[in-house]
């Protein structure tokens, strides 16, 4: 058999590759860059390293059956350790309240805050939740969307539908819980999706689920980026072969299906089948025009993000791994959003994690601040980035976290996700609006080009670390059975 050929060591990519592997396939990765990991990547600015992707692990069992489909053991090449508290909320009046991951501790937390009513509809939104969250994944997230037939799921549906997962987010929430606080709390996750909660179906309440119920996870060393490199080393036991710094250029077929890739200095890999796990608009130009997808004519892109990555002199006291700073506005936040504007003032989520030995010299400390912004559709950020990282900056100093401004700093705005290669200057790809969701998001294969198949975000089940490495899977299960 001709080996697979993936294109993209993002975990999309690498989980594929890992699959594959595993079941005796011969895999060779192409990856643009010179490390693994696409989004969930890492830099150094000085002695500081950050991860420049995700900051925390949700659903660390999936990452667990990617190693376990190898016979491996998560824990072995990448223990985890669960955070306590998950999420530090800020509020504008100043009150806060801790996401704790131990359902008790966190009913008793809501008790105190908002008071023994709210607690007790809190119980009951977190089953809810849980409902949900049992009915969703079999039937939207662990599943393969390349055929229609996929969601011909009557019992679910309606099991859904009664469950709110079709009302609007923010209704859904303020059916159940009456604290503005904890319905921002269960509903801001609709911005990872690049929806507003006025937007987003209530079946995105699941995101809640997974962080605020299923807890939050991050390595013990090495960071967020620990993970794409654990995953590299299994694939390179496994057999595999990762290139990186060379870019794939183009992916050849003939009437039955793919032939190979041309890789960017003319080399040809002979391949009867390939998984294409980066940007879904910018591989357009790498694909056989018969791979074209109508879901990809009219793409409606997620909003994108400021992130200021400071190294401190001074660890931070009493500092939560991860805080939400809400600011005063909320609707009008999604909808500056919506319309390509910035928030008029920002909720910020600030990362700091405890030092690892590596990430920061002793005695020093790093922090990241993310603020959701305009992608490079919408705003001309030539304009844009001073102002605004000005006034980020400012927010910190407000917030208490000192005058970072002087500190060394790395920042990633639209303009730099865009030369990362991400379209729109949005590392988070297309939004999950209702036409860009399961089915009718971006298929897993090109149907017209046998042997050509898709992972990564911008496939259902989409955008997030959990999401994409299922899609990795899923794709690998399709090549697994393909007569080729
Ligand atoms: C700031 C930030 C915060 C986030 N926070 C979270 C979070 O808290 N929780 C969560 O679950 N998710 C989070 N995400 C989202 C998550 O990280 C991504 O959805 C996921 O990692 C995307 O993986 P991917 O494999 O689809 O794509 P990518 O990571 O983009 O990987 C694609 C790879 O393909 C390579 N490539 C592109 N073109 C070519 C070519 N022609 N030839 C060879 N290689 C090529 C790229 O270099 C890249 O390495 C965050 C992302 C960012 C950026």
């Amino acid at each position: 058999m001709s080996p697979v050929v993936v294109i993209g060591a993002g975990l999309g990519g690498l989980s594929a590759a890992v699959h594959l592997a595993a079941a005796g396939r011969q895999v060779i990765v192409v990856e643009a860059r010179i490390e693994p990991g696409g989004c969930c990547g890492t830099a150094h600015v000085g002695a500081y390293r950050f991860d420049t992707g995700p900051s925390v692990l949700t659903m660390p069992g999936v990452l667990a059956e990617v190693f376990g489909a190898a016979g491996q053991e998560l824990r072995h090449w990448l223990p985890l350790r669960r955070l306590d508290p998950s999420y530090r909320m800020v509020f504008d009046d100043g009150s806060r309240l801790d996401v704790l991951p131990e359902r008790e501790a966190m009913a008793e937390q809501v008790r105190t805050v908002c008071g023994p009513a709210e607690a007790a509809r809190y119980e009951r939104y977190r089953r809810l939740l849980d409902e949900l969250f049992q009915v969703e994944w079999p039937m939207f997230i662990d599943a393969d969307m390349t055929r229609l037939g996929a969601l011909a799921r009557p019992v679910a549906l309606l099991r859904l539908a009664a469950l709110g997962g079709f009302r609007r987010l923010d209704r859904l929430a303020a059916r159940h819980l009456t604290d503005p606080r904890l319905i921002k709390a269960h509903t801001f996750q609709a911005l990872y999706v690049g929806l507003s909660p006025q937007r987003a179906l209530g079946i995105y309440a699941v995101i809640a689920h997974m962080d605020t119920i299923g807890g939050v996870y991050f390595p013990e060393s090495g960071g967020m980026h620990a993970i794409p490199v654990a995953m590299a080393a299994l694939l390179e036991k496994l057999g595999g072969s990762i290139r990186y710094g060379v870019r794939a250029r183009r992916v050849n077929a003939d009437g039955d299906g793919v032939t190979g890739v041309l890789l960017e200095g003319g080399e040809r890999l002979p391949a009867r089948q390939v998984v294409v796990a980066c940007d879904r608009l910018a591989a357009r130009r790498l694909l056989p025009e018969p791979a074209d997808d109508w879901r990809l004519r009219h793409p409606r892109h997620s909003p994108s993000c400021l992130v200021v990555h400071v190294g401190l002199d001074r660890p931070l006291a009493d500092q939560a791994h991860h805080t939400l700073h809400f600011g005063r506005t909320w609707r009008e936040t999604f909808t500056a959003l919506a319309a390509g504007r910035p928030q008029p003032d920002p909720s910020l989520l600030v990362t700091c994690p405890e030092p690892d030995g590596e990430a920061a010299p002793d005695g020093h400390a790093t922090l990241s601040v993310l603020e959701p912004a305009p992608n490079l559709r919408h705003a001309d950020w030539n304009r844009l980035r001073p102002e605004l990282e000005a006034r980020l900056l400012g927010r910190m100093a407000e917030l208490g976290y000192g005058d970072l401004a002087g500190a060394p700093r790395l920042v990633l705005d639209p303009p730099g996700w865009a030369a990362r290669g991400h379209s729109a200057g949005t590392p988070f790809a297309l939004d999950h609006r209702f036409t860009q969701t399961a089915w009718l998001r971006p298929s897993a294969i090109a149907r017209r080009v046998p042997g050509l198949h898709f992972a990564g975000m911008y496939t259902a089940p989409g955008v997030g670390v959990p999401t994409v490495l299922i899609s990795g899977r899923l794709a690998a299960e399709r090549i697994l059975k393909e007569a080729r």
